[in-house]
């Protein structure tokens, strides 16, 4: 089945007085119209992971069968190496990776998570992943955490910090205060994971653990800065806390490097890195080494999606699937499954990824590329 066109685009969530963030989706067409959608990571709107679709892999992919998907990737991946295999070129990987998925699916009417092996589970619990806690006081974090709760019925919750990212160990005392005060509000039996998005010293990292194993949260994700690999692992070894990292590990082969160091929860995400068939190899990874695989995924509409149906086909999932800030900015666009229904995503059984959108209304916000 030969592609015959890839579009690239931005789709702006903005309302009228209001800035919403933008996605980056890409399109891929076969000869005989069927069509799959996928999606890079949004970081600065996407654009450098489009602009690669569009200057330097979509000209190489036309004309190719589609079921040849991981040979064209891993070929486009080597072609283009020298641009960096972190980052934008990873994205934009991805993103053709979850589409050629999609349209897979259509083509062979199986839903993406029959083609991977089948799912174990058909509904998944969520967890509500809170950000921007680092320039809350005490009081207003724990009144948007009772908010997210009451409002989407999560099976934990992660308070993400968000600080500055040219400092570390701004206010220890000040960040153990806001989570002894989410565990109060929450009560003990609560599930909670704490974020630091890389704003500690080991040092630091060492009494906020320390704390956080007092006060029974599951996980401590991203203590100090992601590129310091063997801290990190020190951290992830000294302390008895699980310590995830990975959402900004690119390659599989970083994350092999974050087990090797000691992270024992890794996070790689679907839109970052080689989309399903690069989380497919990171499950392998993560389970000859015994290591939870707990994917960061923060955008509600394709790569939600998309997740879902990798996270239906891993036996040992222990963690809730993420749901992020402002979830429901796709609602206007995408049909499913977008928010949760009393705490739980419902996995989609139709062709492909099995997305319901509207069309014209998916139009009417596309961004077009210009390149
Ligand atoms: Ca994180």
């Amino acid at each position: 089945m030969k592609i015959t066109k890839i579009e690239a685009f931005q789709v702006d969530w903005s309302e009228p007085g209001q800035k919403g963030g933008r996605s980056a989706f890409v399109r891929i067409e076969t000869e005989d119209g069927l069509f799959g959608m996928g999606e890079a990571s949004p970081m600065e709107g996407g654009l450098a992971s489009l602009v690669i679709i569009a200057r330097h892999l979509a000209p190489l992919m036309i004309g190719k069968d589609a079921l040849d998907h991981t040979v064209i990737l891993e070929t486009l991946f080597h072609k283009c190496i020298k641009l960096g295999p972190d980052g934008a070129l990873s994205g934009a990987l991805a993103a053709l990776d979850i589409a050629l998925w999609d349209l897979k699916g259509k083509l062979l009417a199986q839903p993406v998570h029959k083609l991977l092996g089948g799912a174990w589970r058909t509904s998944l619990t969520c967890y509500a992943s809170i950000g921007g806690n680092a320039w809350r006081t005490v009081d207003e974090v724990v009144k948007i955490v009772e908010k997210r709760v009451a409002r989407e019925k999560p099976a934990a919750v992660k308070i993400r910090w968000d600080g500055d990212r040219t400092k570390v160990d701004v206010d220890i005392a000040g960040d153990i205060a806001k989570a002894k005060a989410v565990r109060k509000a929450l009560g003990d039996g609560f599930m909670l994971g704490f974020d630091a998005n890389n704003g500690y010293s080991i040092g630091g990292a060492m009494r906020v653990g320390r704390a956080l194993e007092d006060l029974g949260f599951t996980w401590f994700e991203e203590p100090v800065q992601h590129y310091h690999v063997s801290a990190m692992g020190e951290v992830a070894q000294r302390l008895d806390i699980t310590v995830s990292a990975g959402e900004q590990t690119y390659t599989l082969q970083g994350v092999k490097d974050l087990i090797n160091a000691g992270v024992r929860m890794v996070q790689p995400d679907i839109t970052k890195m080689g989309g399903i068939t690069g989380m497919m190899q990171c499950a392998a990874l993560a389970h000859a080494h015994g290591v939870e695989l707990v994917p960061h995924q923060t955008q509600p509409s394709i790569g939600h999606l998309a997740n879902l149906h990798l996270l239906s086909t891993i036996m040992h999932l222990a963690k809730p699937v993420e749901l992020a800030d402002n979830w429901e900015r796709v609602g206007k666009v995408f049909k499913n499954p977008s928010e949760p229904v009393e705490g739980l995503f419902t996995l989609p059984t139709t062709p492909g990824l099995g997305m319901e959108y509207d069309a014209a209304e998916l139009r009417r916000r596309t961004i077009p590329l210009a390149v």
